[in-house]
């Protein structure tokens, strides 16, 4: 997912609290950086800050949707500030948090967000005898719940909302990892090894020259 937010003491909250819940998270300091790198990379989340120097978080929401970038965004406002909520909406944010909000409150409104965007995806991932709840960050398998790190539970969620899909080492990395992750040769590849020691080692197959696919 992508911050949007001028301010360096909150990016880096933010930055921090979501990494901790196992999202890759890249930031963007002004308006003109978030349109560069919005519209070269695919994300399923963007936070927007409102008040931004230079572009502000409407011009940047506007110019995003005219390039034909869909990603669910979530706009930050200052509490009194409706005119910015109506203008918000109306560049094509999907929804707005107002400033100062709780981070319980912003997950939640996130959660809201990406199982509206695009195909209806269920609250809980069930794939054969795996269940996923993405709200509360657990995961069993079939009646016992397995204990997973952020990253491992980060990339088996993937895996789930595509199950029996082949998914390269690149977009598994885009959707965990963040761009400062410059090791990129074999992390996945790591990572994919934890997670099948956890399940079982036939759950994950590799496909050779492409990637990885979780058995449907
Ligand atoms: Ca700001």
């Amino acid at each position: 997912m992508l911050v949007v937010e001028d301010e360096a003491k909150l990016a880096s909250l933010l930055q921090q609290g979501l990494a901790s819940r196992g999202m890759g998270v890249d930031v963007a300091r002004t308006g003109d950086e978030a349109v560069i790198r919005a519209t070269a990379t695919d994300y399923d989340l963007i936070l927007l800050d409102v008040m931004l120097p230079g572009r502000d978080g409407i011009d940047v929401c506007r110019q995003l949707r005219a390039h034909e970038v869909w990603s669910p965004t979530l706009m930050l406002t200052a509490l009194d500030d409706v005119e910015s909520r109506v203008r918000g909406l109306d560049s094509g944010a999907d929804d707005y948090l107002a400033k100062p909000f709780s981070f319980e409150e912003l997950l939640a409104r996130m959660r809201a967000l990406t199982r509206r965007g695009g195909p209806p995806r269920p609250t809980l991932l069930t794939v054969r005898d795996l269940r996923l709840d993405p709200a509360s960050r657990r995961v069993w398998r079939g009646g016992a719940e397995l204990a997973l790190t952020p990253r491992e539970f980060a990339l088996l969620e993937v895996f789930m909302r595509h199950p029996g899909q082949v998914l390269s080492r690149f977009e598994l990395l885009e959707h965990v990892w963040d761009h400062s992750y410059e090791n990129r040769s074999n992390v996945i590849d790591v990572y994919v090894g934890y997670l099948r020691e956890k399940l079982d080692r036939a759950s994950i197959e590799t496909v050779r020259g492409a990637g990885y696919r979780l058995r449907a």
